[in-house]
C-alpha cells in the first residue's frame, strides 16, 4: 500500500527508511497511509480474504504478496457472560491474543516488521524486549531466514518468552540494566548500521497491530463497542488501535471510536499520572517494578502518542496493583477457561476496577484485549496457585487428599 513516514511531533516527511526518530527534532516516526484505493469499498468486502492479519492489507504499508507470515491474528473475540455479570456490566468480550502464533499480539506486528526488513534487503534484525517482543522476533526472522539479536533486561524476563526467544535461534543478549536500557543500546545499534531495528518505534510495527482493531470490528458485526480496555507497556498498542479506528472513520467506514482504556502496572505507571494531571507528556519511571514484566517498562516509547489515543477518544488510563493483577488473572482462567499472562491480566484488572470507580456504566459494550498467554509465564502462575497435594498411589489416599 502506498504510503510515506511522517515525524509525529513536527509533522515532516521523513525518507531515510534506516533512522528510528526525526532527523530534525528526534519525534517518533508514524506512518500516513494512502487510502484511496478503499475509498469506495466497505469492510465487509474485505472478508474476501482469510481472517488474520492479512485480511486487511489495504492499511498495510507493505507488499502483502510477499509478506512474511506465520499466519498471525485472526485470533478468537470470547463473549464474556461470567465476568460480565461478576463484574455487573451489560457486555464484556475478550479478544484473547494469546492465540497468536508466538502466543502474543506481537505477531501482528512483527509479521509487517519483518516483511519491511526483507524489502529493505536487510540481513539482521534486533530489538530490546522484555519478552514477547523478542520470541516473536526470532519466530518470524527464522521462517525469512535472517538473523536476529534479542537484548533482554537481566533476570527479568518470563521463563516462556526466553524459551521461545532461544528456540528460534535468535542471538539472545542479557544487558545489566532494564528494558529501558536495553531499547536505549539497541536503537544505538540500529543507528550505527548493526541491524535494523524492530521495536515498536519502528512505525511498521504498529501498523500490523492496528489489524487486532479491525478484527475486532468485523468480529461485531461492524458495530463500534463503547470501550476499548488494554494493558500499556511501551504503549504502541494503545496507539496502533487508535490509528485503526481513525483511518476507518476517515473512510467513513464508522462514524465513532471506542473510549481506549489504558491500564498500567502501579510501580510502573508514567502514562496514568501524566494523564491524571492533564499533561501531553508524561515524565519517565526511573525503577520500574511489576510482576506483569511484559508492561515493566519506565519510559515508554510510544507514550506521547498513546496520551493523545486517549484523550481523543474520550477514554482513560489507571493504575492497578499487582495483587489485583494476579487476582483478575486467576478470575478470568477460572470463571471463563481463558489464559493469559499477567500483563494482558491488567486490562481485566482494570475493567473491575473501573467499574467499582462508577467510570465504566452498567450498559456498555467493553472489549478487553489479553494480550499474551498464560504458558508465558508459568513460574508466575505456580506461585500464584494452591500448592500441589502429595499423595500415595491408591483412591483412598487420595480421596483424602482431595477432600471427598
Ligand atoms: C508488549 C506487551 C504489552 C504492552 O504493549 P505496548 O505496546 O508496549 O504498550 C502488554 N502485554 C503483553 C503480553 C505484551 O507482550
Ligand atoms: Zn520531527
Amino acid at each position: 500500500m502506498k504510503h510515506l513516514v511522517r515525524c509525529f511531533e513536527c509533522g515532516r516527511e521523513v525518507s531515510d527508511p534506516f533512522v528510528d526518530s526525526c532527523p530534525h527534532c528526534s519525534g517518533k516516526l508514524t506512518i500516513e497511509l494512502d487510502l484511496n484505493e478503499v475509498k469506495e469499498r466497505s469492510p465487509k468486502e474485505l472478508r474476501s480474504r482469510p481472517f488474520g492479519v492479512w485480511r486487511y492489507a489495504p492499511f498495510l504499508p507493505v507488499d502483502a504478496s510477499k509478506a512474511v507470515t506465520l499466519k498471525e491474528g485472526g485470533t478468537p473475540l470470547y463473549k464474556c457472560s461470567s465476568l460480565a455479570e461478576k463484574s455487573a456490566i451489560k457486555e464484556v468480550f475478550v479478544k484473547f491474543e494469546g492465540a497468536n502464533p508466538t502466543g502474543s499480539f506481537k505477531d501482528r506486528g512483527m509479521t509487517v516488521g519483518v516483511s519491511r526488513a526483507v524489502e529493505l534487503g536487510c540481513k539482521v534484525v534486533g530489538c530490546a524486549s522484555t519478552g514477547n517482543t523478542s520470541a516473536s522476533l526470532a519466530a518470524y526472522a527464522a521462517k525469512a531466514r535472517l538473523d536476529s539479536v534479542v537484548l533482554l533486561p537481566s533476570g527479568k524476563v518470563a521463563m516462556g518468552k526466553l524459551a521461545q526467544a532461544m528456540f528460534y535461534g535468535a542471538k539472545v543478549v542479557m544487558v545489566d540494566g532494564n528494558f529501558d536500557d536495553a531499547l536505549r543500546v539497541v536503537r544505538e545499534m540500529g543507528n550505527a548500521g548493526q541491524l535494523y531495528i524492530l521495536n515498536s518505534i519502528n512505525p511498521y510495527r504498529p501498523e500490523g497491530q492496528k489489524t487486532v482493531a479491525f478484527e475486532i470490528m468485523d468480529q461485531l458485526e461492524f458495530e463500534v463497542p463503547d470501550r476499548i480496555i488494554l494493558p500499556v507497556g511501551n504503549a504502541a498498542n494503545i496507539w496502533a488501535v487508535y490509528k485503526a479506528f481513525t483511518e476507518w472513520r476517515e473512510l467513513g467506514w464508522i462514524d465513532k471510536i471506542p473510549k481506549l482504556t489504558g491500564i498500567q502496572a502501579a510501580g510502573s505507571a508514567p502514562i496514568v499520572r501524566a494523564f491524571r494531571s492533564g499533561q501531553d507528556d508524561f515524565v519517565p519511571e526511573d525503577h520500574p517494578e511489576t510482576i506483569a514484566t511484559a508492561i515493566r517498562i519506565g519510559n515508554p516509547a510510544s507514550g506521547r502518542k498513546a496520551l493523545r489515543a486517549i484523550k481523543d477518544t474520550d477514554g482513560t488510563a489507571i493504575d492497578v496493583t499487582d495483587e489485583e493483577i494476579l487476582k483478575a488473572q486467576r478470575m478470568l482462567g477460572r470463571m471463563e477457561g481463558i489464559g493469559v499472562e499477567p500483563a494482558s491480566a491488567a486490562s481485566i484488572a482494570g475493567l473491575v476496577k473501573l467499574r467499582q470507580m462508577g467510570e465504566i456504566d452498567w450498559d456498555e459494550r467493553v472489549v478487553c484485549i489479553c494480550t499474551g498467554h498464560v504458558l508465558k509465564d508459568p513460574d508466575t502462575v505456580i506461585k500464584s496457585c494452591e500448592a500441589i497435594i502429595q499423595a500415595k498411589a491408591d483412591m483412598e489416599s487420595v480421596r483424602k487428599a482431595i477432600g471427598r
